[in-house]
């Protein structure tokens, strides 16, 4: 597609753009934590990285109480969702009588309500290009209230960009998850075990990549290699490029 042919969106969806739209979230509004019951909530990489340091527990002792790893919609790699209370309102497990405890550190789906997030990554030029949707629960009465808003002063408010950011590199790794690159060894075969690892159980990659000293088998220069040994972010990140190395070829480390 060229940036002077128009763009198709499902119907009913039109992409914001620069107007404005009317929301407001807070504690006196008669829906306050409707929206964290009774819900599926995907958890992407980051999401997990910032909650388990907010809980100040690892990411695998995270993913058995907090977390159920479920098929998604792609054919070829698990997907990991918020295991919400056991009661009959299906609760999310940060919630209390005040609303979020993790509000810091709440998952990007948490953030990004009211609006909607595609990203074209076929456009002219191989620039991805964003797209905002307003979207709406029937109980949500946020949208009754007056406050407006650009896209771009949501995004900012919400602390949105870097998540996007951590969560568009996640989508690179699950478009290559979803081409079947396991070579054979079929779905839970090793290689994919130790993907799901490098995604979603940070801290298990950091053992493993110590026991098997993998960063001196790269070329890495001092700062960043400093980074990956003290940084989940930084390690999350040499994961992706790890695996992208393995599993496609492409050079994204260079090897010693
Ligand atoms: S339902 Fe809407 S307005 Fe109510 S708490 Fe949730 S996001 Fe806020
Ligand atoms: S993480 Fe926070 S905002 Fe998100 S569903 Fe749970 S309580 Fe609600």
């Amino acid at each position: 597609m060229t940036n002077n042919q128009k763009k198709q969106f499902p119907e009913g969806m039109t992409p914001l753009g620069k107007s404005k739209f009317t929301f407001s979230c807070h504690p006196d509004i008669s829906c306050f934590t409707h929206c964290c019951r009774k819900l599926d909530l995907f958890l992407y990489p980051y999401d997990i990285l910032k909650l388990k340091k907010r809980l100040g527990i690892t990411s695998d002792v995270f993913l058995e109480r907090h977390a159920g790893v479920v098929k998604g919609l792609n054919p070829h790699f698990p997907s990991v969702m918020l295991q919400m209370a056991a009661n009959e309102e299906r609760t999310c497990p940060f919630l209390d009588a005040n609303g979020c405890t993790v509000y810091e550190d709440r998952p990007s789906s948490c953030r990004m309500y009211p609006l909607e997030r595609a990203v074209d990554r076929t456009s002219a030029g191989n620039r991805p290009e964003e797209f905002y949707f307003l979207t709406s629960h029937p109980y949500c009465k946020g949208h009754e209230e007056d406050k407006e808003w650009t896209v771009k002063e949501w995004v900012r408010d919400q602390n949105l960009l870097y998540y996007n950011a951590m969560d568009d590199l996640w989508t690179e790794m699950d478009t290559i998850f979803s081409k079947n690159p396991w070579q054979g060894e079929g779905h839970a075969g090793p290689m994919q075990r130790l993907a799901f690892m490098a995604c979603y159980n940070i801290d298990g990659f950091r053992e493993y990549v110590n026991t098997h000293d993998l960063l001196s088998r790269f070329r890495l220069d001092k700062a960043r290699k400093r980074d990956i040994k003290t940084d989940d972010e930084a390690l999350l990140k040499f994961g992706y490029d790890w695996l992208k190395l393995v599993l496609t070829g492409n050079p994204t480390l260079q090897a010693k």
